[in-house]
């Protein structure tokens, strides 16, 4: 299609005018923004087109992976990547065109959280490179995840309007939209001698979807991203109450239907418990099973065969409910018994498990549950009564576990149960998740289901978090080993060769430096702080959590400006400790952690005495963009989550892929990546998993201990309480409190001496650059088996049975 840069200057230059209504000259950077996009978005549709067809035609089995988030950030840059047109940069420099300048329009998908929703955005780029036929099913949230101000150092939150200037990938479908049924009664009734539920007086949503093109890495396939719109379709149905002209009923429930899709529920790793979310989980699968089903039967197979055609995959417990309605539309709608539609959508689901907290185990009050979805609740209820027969058959007598085992049990649904009993296939995160799954939290089901237990760490794609975050050291990697590992990352193993290899370590510490400086002066602009380039860049980017740890993080850095007030001539390696994170609107001890750095970071900052040699940095507004800024510049990457907490991790990996060096607890993926680069190439401390199990069983920590015997911790927990930090004494006081009066649940002072110590290692090891430099080569030769490719293809072969399928393209 673009020949050349001529050509692809005409099509931009004509749809500024189609689509803008603007000449060149007069554009601005979002009309260059629409119509770029428009260009390369019409691009794309064509080998849509063709991919479509051709799954049609092959009737290939196809992987739909249903997930309440998808953290996409922006789409710009990656689909040019992608779609190979490299001659857009190029045509846009001859017109003068800044593309880094053009992409800042773009607003942030901001339709996820964190890691879980960031993950199946990863999968879908990872499905599509490797021409797997692979969707993704989600919610078209009008506004994502909230955008994150800090004021006098308290996060404050705005809502994402991010569709407010309209979305250039997306195609509404109109014409493929399905209902969906909220509340309402069932009544049994006997028809032909069978009892046919009948579904009255409920509440209908029509779900519309909006599909976005997925684009595999220079390989002609475009899968399809299908989120799903809530609206009220008051003019196609009949609504009794609104025939009397009932406007202001008729308004309301418009205004009702539509909150189903209205916003991202802010959460991490916590439920809330809100019937709105369950709306929008029931919302999302019905939707999605209806249109799977209704395409799936425009093909010749029967429904019989749909575990041969079909897998729906389960991003956690959210999208759980697709297990009870594939089982309802079988059953009510076509007309199979229990038996055969039970082994048929059993046959169909796979589930992943990302967390084993207890505040993130999803459990419903059975009388909400029922009075939302009356028929799914039936369906439950028999899944779970011939669930606890197949028990008492195999566990006479053993009432105990069969109670912890139930679907049901103490008026709450357990989704997570749910989940394991309704599908062939059930996953960990990382490998020392899966073992914890296995012996600890899921025990009995494991006994019970050994077959369907397995791992898949998590992984991430190598394309957007280094080729395109980082295009410097993309192009020193291929200047050195060739491009191979573009399409196997595995081949960045060929760099470990040049860990000793001086020009290439000159060559990588060139590129670090110049990322830094970029990144130096994003913060100058956005916090008014002016950092040392040549400092150590140390970074802690991921959602704030008490399990995750900032709090350990924010009172070292305390600890280290004791240590340099005391003796500012002190030999020390100058520190930048940069942090990006979100907390939940309503997680207060989260939110105290965000003021408390912030608090550290005034006083830091602004202390002549230290001669500028430690800086703290908070960068607002934490998302998908702005880790592409941050990670590119990191030297350390801080993963030091309580051992046992953090299910695998994927912000570690992206780190380590930029050549930082990990200061990390023996958790999640830290412990594969320990095992990928070698001890010598990490900084480990901490409670093990084990400890930390042994002290949650049977108890024997006190930190008030840890208070009276260590000075230092002491001397650091006094200032959070006696003024020396300014205003904000309420919270730091609560933090204070936390610590010592609820004795510390995440181990930050058990754990404080020995990370402590392990940064001082960091910080000698960080004297010898050319050491430095080696470990650094070392970690990025070592993170290609990280790359999501890699999780993906063990997805497809393990747990999925797909194969790719070469598409031929049409736009070329
Ligand atoms: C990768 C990523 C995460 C996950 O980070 P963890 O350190 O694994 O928790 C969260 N948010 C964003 C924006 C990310 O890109």
């Amino acid at each position: 299609m673009f020949e050349d840069a001529r050509q692809f200057k005409e099509a931009f230059v004509d749809k500024l005018q189609t689509m803008q209504g603007v000449a060149l000259e007069q554009a601005t950077n979002l009309d260059k923004y629409m119509a770029l996009g428009g260009v390369i978005r019409d691009y794309i549709y064509k080998n849509w087109v063709e991919t479509n067809n051709h799954y049609r035609k092959k009737e290939s089995k196809q992987v739909y992976y249903f997930s309440l988030e998808f953290l996409l950030g922006r789409q710009l840059r990656s689909n040019l990547l992608n779609a190979n047109l490299s001659v857009v940069e190029e045509a846009l420099q001859e017109l003068n065109i800044d593309l880094s300048k053009v992409e800042e329009m773009e607003p942030d998908a901001g339709l996820g959280n964190g890691g879980l929703g960031r993950l199946a955005a990863c999968f879908l780029d990872s499905l599509a490179s490797l021409q797997l036929p692979g969707h993704g099913c989600g919610i078209r949230y009008k506004y994502g995840h909230f955008e994150q101000k800090i004021v006098n150092g308290y996060q404050v939150e705005l809502p994402d309007n991010w569709l407010k200037e309209g979305n250039v990938w997306e195609v509404r479908r109109g014409d493929k939209a399905v209902m969906v049924k909220f509340g309402g009664q069932v009544r049994l009734e006997e028809i032909d001698g069978k009892l046919v539920p009948i579904h009255e007086n409920y509440d209908p949503v029509l779900a519309v979807p909006y599909d976005t093109p997925v684009v595999g890495f220079k390989n002609n396939t475009i899968n399809t991203l299908r989120l799903w719109n809530a609206e009220s379709g008051i003019k196609e149905f009949d609504f009794p109450s609104f025939n009397h002209g009932d406007y202001m009923k008729a308004v309301q429930y418009k205004y009702e239907t539509e909150a189903i899709s209205q916003v991202l529920y802010p959460d991490d790793s916590h439920q809330e418990g809100q019937v709105l979310r369950l709306k929008q989980e029931y919302f999302l699968v019905s939707a999605g099973v209806q249109s799977i089903l209704r395409s799936y039967k425009k093909g010749n197979k029967s429904i019989r065969e749909l575990p041969e055609q079909v897998v729906i995959h389960l991003n956690d417990t959210h999208p759980v409910l697709a297990i009870p309605e594939l089982m309802r539309i079988l059953m009510d709608e076509e007309g199979f018994g229990w038996d055969e539609a039970w082994e048929i959508t059993q046959n169909t689901m796979s589930y992943t498990n990302h967390t084993t907290l207890a505040e993130a185990l999803e459990k419903w009050p059975v009388d909400i549950f029922k009075e939302l979805l009356p028929r799914i609740y039936m369906i439950v209820e028999e899944i779970n009564k011939r669930f606890c027969r197949e028990l008492w058959e195999r566990y006479p007598g053993q009432w105990d576990r069969i109670a912890q085992m139930a679907i049901i049990a103490d008026g709450f649904v357990k989704m997570a149960h749910l989940a394991i009993v309704g599908s062939y296939s059930v996953n960990g995160v990382a490998r020392i998740h899966t073992e914890i799954l296995k012996k600890q939290e899921m025990k009995n089901f494991y006994k019970y289901y050994p077959q369907k237990f397995n791992n898949k760490t998590n992984g991430i794609t190598h394309r957007r978090w280094l080729l395109q975050a980082n295009p410097k050291l993309a192009d020193l990697i291929t200047n050195s080993i060739g491009t191979s590992w573009i399409k196997h990352p595995e081949d960045l193993k060929e760099l470990r060769f040049y860990a000793q290899d001086a020009s290439f370590k000159e060559e990588l510490q060139k590129i670090k430096r110049e990322n830094k400086e970029q990144l130096a002066q994003l913060i100058q602009e956005q916090n008014q702080v002016q950092v040392e380039v040549d400092s150590i860049f140390d970074v802690q980017i991921k959602r704030l959590h008490a399990y995750k740890r900032q709090l350990l993080n924010a009172l070292h850095i305390l600890h280290l400006y004791n240590k340099l007030r005391e003796a500012p001539q002190m030999e020390f390696v100058p520190r930048t400790f940069i942090f990006g994170a979100k907390a939940a609107p309503s997680y207060y001890h989260a939110k105290w952690v965000i003021k408390l750095i912030n608090s550290i970071a005034d006083k830091v900052n602004n202390d002549k005495s230290i001669q500028g040699k430690l800086k703290v940095v908070f960068l607002e507004n934490y998302r998908v963009s702005l880790a592409e800024k941050i990670i590119p510049a990191a030297d350390v990457s801080e993963q030091i989550s309580t051992a046992s907490k953090e299910a695998s991790g994927t912000g570690n990996m992206k780190l380590m892929m930029n050549g930082a060096i990990t200061i990390g607890t023996l958790d999640g993926a830290n412990i594969e990546i320990l095992e990928q680069v070698g001890s010598e190439n990490i900084f480990t401390f901490g409670l093990t998993e084990q400890q930390v199990i042994e002290y949650y069983a049977h108890g024997g920590y006190n930190s008030w201990e840890i208070y009276h015997q260590d000075e230092q911790v002491r001397a650091i927990l006094d200032q959070l309480v006696n003024g020396f930090l300014g205003d904000g004494s309420k919270e730091f006081k609560t933090i204070y409190n936390y610590l010592l009066h609820n004795n510390d649940e995440y181990f930050v002072l058990k754990d404080f001496a020995s990370y402590a110590n392990a940064q001082q290692e960091l910080e000698r090891a960080y004297r010898d650059q050319n050491r430095w430099r080696e470990m650094s080569a070392i970690n990025i030769a070592n993170s290609g088996g990280f790359s999501s490719d890699r999780t993906i293809s063990e997805y497809a072969t393990g747990i999925w049975k797909v194969e790719p399928l070469e598409i031929l393209g049409r736009s070329r």
